[in-house]
């Protein structure tokens, strides 16, 4: 039988001191957390929340009466390669699945942010930047406005009455002759021009690139319709402008587009092409069905040498490409006589996708080494984190200082030197976009988000999948990133987050902020989100709980348009891990990491009560302290224990607790408990704002080490430092705090006890951090 009342005593005894102050210091933080001013860190996010309701659930599912419109189009487009003018018919199909009767519609029309008198262009405050760009100099100082808006010629209804209508910058309101009711559909016509922009020079993610050398452009066409805007629960009509950071909402719909361009160019798009043999000559198709049996390396289609003699034709004929694609948001296409072709089939869960490029031979050796073969690995890994890649190919197009993403089609960067030759950098960074852009045919394209209001639900999931599909590829193709030893992954890795996160409050917003008003969109929309998902998948829930939760939110809202709270609550509702408080910390504020040692007391057991130990018995009503069972612990260096050390007392002798051990546990228990001979108290603190788990590393004589991760919620009762008692049967020589480097703390000069630690792993850690 064990004497309960005694066990007790022995451990109030036991944590002495340090705890009596520790005590009082969290009763005053529960008053001030009873009052109004609750600041908690582990308080829920009632406020910050929107309300669970039949559309969206509080378990962050659609909800029974969730209901997205649709908006299908049909298309014929022209190319004016001669004077980089492009025009369009469109007929829109809007269908209206919610409860709402419709009294008008809205269209959106991007090109209009380079209209001439463009208020985008009007947005900023910076006055004169000392360094700038030539060409933007130019652009901004020395040429008339181009004139890059919509040209709207005809909006006009089914039978082909004009439809009146209101331009907003760069939105269009279309009055309908009678409300659209809930569950009707209205078609209406749109005939348009524009002047298409030098992607180049003026840095939009739509446009040409001109090459000189041999009188050709390269066209990457995209938001380059009038498109319909997104009519939801949450917004109503999503109303915010195209200012130019924040991207796109976009309803899903199919398309059938029709493109017609000069004889000698070579296109892809969006979509089917639904005749190929029309437009592909006999070689070409004899190749493409080669490359659908080759699925280890991409099979060329069009060669460098004939799109080099294609360069020089500059033919006068029209050719036709036709599209067809379904459960798109959106619609792209890229078209020129420079154009080279490779494709390799991929098999995704059992279903083949082809992996496409398209590239002058400017990209070359570069592209046709690795394109196409990045593109492969991407849509697998990421299918691997979500769901089947449900479309039949994905396409990455070469233009300069491109990353932009499209259904199945996307623009990307890296060109080597005019010699053939590269760097590492224009390399991985080749690479980088390329896994970046075809990922994001998971996070937005299809899980469909709205980036007008939220950049990181894409940006930031996005760059956080890129992080693990880039490892992925250096492991599918280790000779394809020689000589590193793993792929040098810029964003995701925690300390890679540091600068950003410790620089000047004044210029760091919160996750949670609209693109438009950020300071450093780059980190605060890619790679602060995408190293917070990281961490939390490495060091707070663990790879199985995140990834299952993870896959469950890709799952959820797969061709639907999530929210924010849709994702924070998938993630706590499949995995049972309460994250409130990371999503906080994280998300909706802009502290920093910063957990570091403050003290560490060295404790001695000994048969002596000493002035805490007395008041503490005092405490809790025991008379006499010589009639229980007690272990007293000394510190070390304090007046009982320099009296004990010069032999009044011996310290080995704890003559109470043997006898405690030999009346309640027989010689089999006794053989098997602990012997700890050790005793510590470290005080950690917490400099920083966010809350983190507590990760430890202790490390003893013997030179082995123990690694304890204590959960964030240790700070729940105080935000600023907390102790814990460490007994150990080997003295412990010294304790690092976040000893991987794992939670971007932004200050390691306090991670270490004792504090002048000599150069060791953790040491050559920091200093390559810094590098
Ligand atoms: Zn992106």
């Amino acid at each position: 039988m064990r004497k309960i009342k005694s066990t007790l005593l022995v451990c109030f005894l036991f944590l002495s001191a340090g705890v009596f102050a520790q005590d009082e210091q969290a009763t005053k933080e529960e008053t001030v957390q009873a009052g109004h001013t609750n600041q908690n860190k582990f308080r829920q996010l009632y406020q910050e929340f929107s309300t669970p309701n039949q559309y969206r659930t509080g378990a962050g599912a659609p909800g029974e009466a969730y209901y997205q419109n649709q908006a299908d189009y049909k298309m014929d487009i022209e190319l004016d390669d001669k004077n980089q003018k492009l025009s369009g018919y469109e007929t829109i199909t809007y269908h209206n699945n919610s409860p709402d009767a419709l009294e008008y519609l809205w269209v959106q029309l991007d090109q209009n942010i380079r209209t001439k008198d463009s208020e985008a262009k009007l947005k900023d405050g910076n006055g004169i930047s000392p360094v700038t760009q030539s060409s933007t100099f130019v652009n901004d100082f020395m040429e008339e406005p181009f004139d890059g808006g919509f040209h709207i010629e005809e909006v006009s209804s089914k039978d082909g009455k004009s439809l009146p209508h209101t331009i907003n910058f760069t939105m269009m309101r279309v009055d309908l002759p009678q409300p659209l009711k809930a569950g009707e559909s209205y078609s209406f016509n749109i005939k348009w021009w524009y002047n298409i922009n030098n992607h180049v020079t003026d840095r939009a993610r739509s446009g040409y690139e001109h090459f000189p050398e041999d009188g050709n452009n390269v066209y990457v066409i995209a938001q380059f319709f009038p498109r319909m805007g997104v009519y939801n629960d949450v917004e109503g009509w999503q109303n915010m402008q195209f200012w130019g950071s924040g991207e796109f909402a976009l309803p899903f719909g199919s398309y059938e587009v029709n493109i017609t361009v000069p004889a000698d160019h070579i296109l892809d798009g969006t979509g089917e092409l639904q005749n190929r043999k029309d437009v592909y000559s006999r070689e070409m198709m004899k190749r493409y069905e080669q490359a659908k049996k080759s699925y280890d390396k991409p099979v060329v289609i069009v060669t460098q040498e004939e799109a080099e003699a294609a360069e020089k034709g500059f033919s006068d004929k029209k050719k036709t490409w036709k599209l067809k694609a379904e459960m798109v948001r959106d619609f792209a296409f890229a078209t020129s006589r420079k154009f080279i072709v490779d494709m390799m089939n991929v098999k995704v869960m059992g279903k083949d996708v082809m992996a496409e490029s398209l590239y002058p031979k400017e990209g070359n050796p570069l592209w046709g080494d690795y394109s196409t073969k990045v593109v492969a690995s991407t849509v697998k890994s990421y299918s691997d984190h979500t769901f089947q890649y449900p479309y039949s190919k994905a396409i990455s197009v070469h233009a300069k200082n491109q990353g932009m993403e499209y259904p199945m089609i996307c623009w990307n960067y890296g060109r080597p030197e005019k010699d053939g030759t590269y760097t590492d950098r224009v390399k991985f960074g080749m690479m980088s976009v390329i896994i970046h852009e075809v990922g994001h045919n998971f996070f937005p394209m299809i899980v469909n988000s709205d980036e007008r209001q939220w950049g990181w639900m894409d940006e930031g999931i996005n760059t956080f999948m890129q992080y693990l599909a880039e490892q992925e590829f250096a492991r599918e193709y280790p000779q394809a990133i020689s000589p590193e030893e793993v792929y040098p992954s810029r964003r995701g890795i925690p300390s890679k987050i540091v600068p950003y996160m410790k620089g000047d409050q004044s210029y760091i917003a919160p996750i949670m902020s609209n693109p438009e008003n950020v300071f450093q969109l780059g980190n605060n929309a890619y790679g602060k989100p995408a190293t917070a998902l990281n961490i939390l998948r490495e060091t707070v829930m663990g790879h199985d709980l995140f990834d299952y939760s993870f896959k469950t939110y890709a799952n959820r809202w797969m061709f639907k348009h999530p929210t924010p709270e849709d994702f924070f609550r998938t993630m706590e509702d499949a995995s049972g891990v309460d994250l409130d408080w990371f999503w906080r910390g994280w998300f909706y504020g802009t502290d920093n990491v910063d957990i570091g040692i403050k003290e560490v007391k060295k404790f001695q057991i000994t048969d002596k009560v000493t002035k805490e130990g007395k008041a503490l018995l005092e405490r809790y009503n025991v008379e006499d302290p010589a009639s229980i069972d007690a272990v007293y612990v000394v510190e070390e260096g304090s007046d009982e224990y320099n009296a004990e050390s010069k032999g009044k007392t011996s310290l080995e002798n704890a003559p109470k607790l043997n006898e405690y051990l030999m009346d309640n546990f027989t010689p089999e228990e006794r053989a098997k408990l602990k012997n700890p001979k050790f005793f510590y108290q470290v005080t950690f603190n917490k400099p920083g704002g966010l809350v983190m788990p507590l990760i430890v590393e202790y490390t003893y004589a013997d030179g082995t080490t123990n690694n304890v991760k204590y959960p964030a919620q240790i700070w729940r009762k105080n935000d600023k430092e907390v102790s814990k008692a460490i007994a150990s049967d080997k003295e412990i020589t010294k304790i690092t705090v976040d000893p991987n480097l794992e939670t971007a703390d932004v200050n390691l000069d306090n991670n270490s006890w004792p504090q002048n630690a000599k150069e060791d792993k953790f040491q050559n850690f920091k200093k390559e951090a810094s590098n």
